[in-house]
């Protein structure tokens, strides 16, 4: 997979009675986008700054190109920042916020000109060079933000939420650029964020994190499509997370009751007869009414019901045993809310969960 960059080797750091990371190993690869996401409070940016160095784990090691970083200070690491807040010098314009790592390198002054319109070209910003950085819109403040730590071409950028300050629409366009200028730089990211979707948009890899544990890493479609534990399942909007009985357990294979239907799943063990377990199925692969009749498993359900939420519709679905279920499609389904409905899906897109311990508390 290349070459790492950046090691994390059982990192623990403590507030208190709070564990902000708890024994976390992740390893960056040089070029990557790379995502530490969870909710708020879950230790994100605490590990972002022993990897930043403005905070010192209690046990582990950071490795920065194979090299153990504990007595390295900040300034020292090769590392450029971006925050959520831009933290702008403004007494300067455009250009001299830009240029400032460069100067402070003794630059030519030529080459700092080059360089700094070959950068605000890079994050779009040609033409403002000469522009108070006061008067800029948040985008473009980020902008400015993000072209200035790409100056010193810092071989490992950590950029904590610089996108939550922007509106909706700016969030969402400055994702889909920050991907393009890592690319195009080829400068690895480190980047930290609660959203799953800005996650989804931009990341190589995602390491989701839960007080301070990595409780999965990997790319966007596995986490997306194959959660390993409740909390990563419950994380990603539009998963159903159900409970199930476990009837029978032989030979790598699991039968298990959802809703009355007994339905076998390919499984590693560990989970005896009588035992229950948990197995996600995304909203989107639960098919209602008429068009269940083609599914392999198909349960019956009461349908409660039914939002409108634009591109999608949410069927709001519970079971005889009181579980709830969201069906989504793209259109609203014929059927009556308060009839029984028959809800059908395929084996191949339920995820038998492992246990999650630390399951999310809200
Ligand atoms: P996130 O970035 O995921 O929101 P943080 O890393 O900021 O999470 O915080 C993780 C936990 O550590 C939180 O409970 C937070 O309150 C606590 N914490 C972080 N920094 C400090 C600090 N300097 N002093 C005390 N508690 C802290």
């Amino acid at each position: 997979m290349g070459e790492a960059l950046l090691q994390l080797e059982g990192i623990t750091k403590r507030f208190g009675a709070t564990v902000a990371a708890d024994r976390l190993s992740l390893t960056v690869f040089r070029g990557e986008f790379f995502t530490l996401l969870g909710p708020s409070g879950s230790g994100k940016s605490t590990i972002l700054r022993i990897i930043a160095g403005l905070e010192r784990p209690e046990s582990g090691r950071v490795l920065i190109e194979g090299k153990d970083v504990a007595q390295v200070p900040p300034w020292r690491r090769g590392l450029g920042m971006v925050f959520q807040q831009y933290a702008l010098f403004p007494n300067m314009n455009v250009a001299r916020n830009v240029a400032y790592g460069l100067r402070v390198r003794g630059v030519p002054e030529d080459r700092i000109r080059s360089r700094v319109a070959q950068l605000l070209a890079l994050v779009g910003l040609s033409g403002l060079a000469e522009k108070d950085v006061t008067v800029l819109s948040g985008g473009e403040q980020q902008r400015v933000a993000l072209a200035r730590a790409l100056a010193v071409e810092p071989p490992l950028l950590l950029l904590d939420e610089p996108l939550g300050s922007l509106d909706e629409k700016i969030r969402r366009e400055m994702q889909v650029e920050l991907k393009h200028i890592q690319r195009q730089t080829g400068t690895t990211f480190v980047y930290v964020t609660h959203d799953q979707e800005e996650a989804l948009t931009m990341s190589d890899r995602i390491a989701v994190i839960h007080r301070g544990v990595c409780v999965q890493c990997d790319v966007p479609e596995v986490l997306f499509r194959r959660p390993k534990t409740r909390f990563v399942a419950s994380f990603f909007r539009g998963s159903n997370v159900l409970e199930a009985d476990v009837v029978e357990a032989v030979r790598g294979r699991l039968h298990i009751r959802i809703g009355g239907t007994v339905i076998a799943l390919e499984a590693s063990g560990g989970q005896p007869t009588g035992s229950r377990v948990s197995v996600a199925i995304r909203a989107e692969h639960l098919r209602l009414g008429p068009r269940a009749a083609d599914r392999r498993v198909r349960l019956i359900a009461t349908l409660r019901d039914v939002v409108y939420r634009g591109t999608n519709v949410d069927h709001l679905l519970e079971m005889a045993d009181g579980q709830h279920l969201i069906a989504t499609s793209t259109q609203r389904e014929a059927e009556a809310v308060g009839s029984s409905v028959p809800v059908g899906f395929d084996l191949e897109h339920v995820v038998l969960l492992e246990d999650d311990r630390s399951a999310p508390s809200a």
